[in-house]
């Protein structure tokens, strides 16, 4: 079960061992670890058993979506129905969470099909298929500082793989379709009733309200061929 993605502020939780593969990934009955993937980077953080305390340097994504955490170093692995503690290394994915959510409001502001993207822990960037470079850099970032400033929420939902066929207009990232197959797609919507200002697919962690994210601070603006450019963004 994806914990994580029922609660993105889950710093801990109690789980089993359910699997460890060959390349030495743990499996966990549940997990608050998010695995890399949509741009952003895999959690890293601990588990604990019996007084030992194993460092996770980071998570990807093993069969059927589920979490398979990797151990930051050769080391005793827990064995297979071991209860065990979780804990994340939240400052890092709380980082994460307001970069990710920054980075759907720069879609907003900046209203061009997106190529691909980056969520980094202080940084984030956008491709954009955008021939022409933005005209006003300072409008941007403040058009950006007045989402955050507006404290909206953000909140998500489901919606069925035929209701999304229905409204292609919801997909913005060219590059990254969301996961289909399961029959459901997860849906994220910034503000609500007449103050929304962003619903799109998405399977990552956000903040809870955009005033969280704090100040955002406009990079660079590079090219990236002659139809994308690539707007990066950082946390003040
Ligand atoms: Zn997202």
């Amino acid at each position: 079960m994806e914990l994580y993605r029922e609660d993105a502020y889950l710093r801990d939780a109690p789980a089993e061992v359910v699997a460890l593969t060959e390349e030495g990934g743990i499996v966990l009955s549940q997990s608050i670890f998010y695995p890399t993937g949509g741009g952003q980077p895999g959690d890293s953080g601990w588990l604990e058993w019996d007084g030992q305390r194993l460092p996770i340097a980071t998570t990807l994504k093993g069969e059927a979506g589920a979490s398979l955490l990797v151990p930051a170093e050769p080391a005793s692995l827990p064995p297979v129905g071991t209860q065990i503690m979780q804990e994340l290394d939240w400052e890092r994915r709380h980082r994460h969470m307001r970069m990710h959510t920054a980075l759907h409001l720069l879609s907003v502001v900046v209203p061009l099909p997106v190529t691909g993207g980056q969520v980094g822990a202080g940084t984030g960037r956008l491709d954009f298929l955008m021939p022409e470079p933005p005209q006003d850099r300072e409008a941007l970032e403040q058009a950006l500082n007045r989402l955050v400033d507006r404290d909206l929420e953000v909140s998500d939902g489901w919606i069925s793989e035929a209701e999304l066929e229905a409204r292609p207009d919801l997909v913005k990232t060219m590059s990254v379709q969301p996961p289909r197959g399961a029959g459901q797609i997860r849906l994220v919507r910034i503000g609500t009733g007449t103050e929304q200002v962003d619903l799109q697919p998405c399977g990552g962690t956000h903040v809870a309200r955009t005033g969280e994210i704090g100040a955002l601070k406009l990079g660079k603006i590079e090219n990236k061929g002659k139809q994308n450019r690539r707007i990066n963004i950082a946390l003040v």
